[in-house]
């Protein structure tokens, strides 16, 4: 099977710039921006939805919002929405799970 995309871009196959990189995550720009500012945190892990995470995914999934907390402080966003989309009825199109950070409205 093809790997997805975020699996691709986690792994370098698509060259990438990353807000933040650790061991478990990547953090990059949205190509197709739903706010002025709009990034994704992206788990190095392929974990299809929300749907799918399991007790053992509960410190990644901590580490997503740490991540994206620590990210949040560096584009200088004093608030913003943290948001996973789940499913396709909730609005998920790529499955591969990801943490949208979306702020920086006046
Ligand atoms: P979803 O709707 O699945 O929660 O969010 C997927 C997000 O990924 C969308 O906001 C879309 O614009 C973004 N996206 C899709 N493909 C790419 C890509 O190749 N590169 C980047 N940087 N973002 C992507
Ligand atoms: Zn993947």
């Amino acid at each position: 099977m093809e790997p997805c995309i975020f699996c691709k871009i986690a792994n370098k196959e698509i060259p990438t710039e990353f807000l933040q990189e650790t061991p478990e995550a990547v953090i990059f720009k949205d190509i197709k921006p739903s706010a002025p500012v709009h990034y994704l945190v992206v788990s190095k892990k392929h974990i299809s939805s929300i749907k799918e995470v399991k007790h053992e995914d509960e410190a990644l999934m901590g580490h997503l919002i740490h991540e994206a907390k620590d990210a949040a402080a560096k584009l200088g966003l004093s608030g913003y929405k943290l948001v996973f989309n789940v499913g396709r009825e909730g609005g998920q199109i790529i499955d591969h799970i990801h943490l949208h950070i979306l702020g920086g409205w006046e």
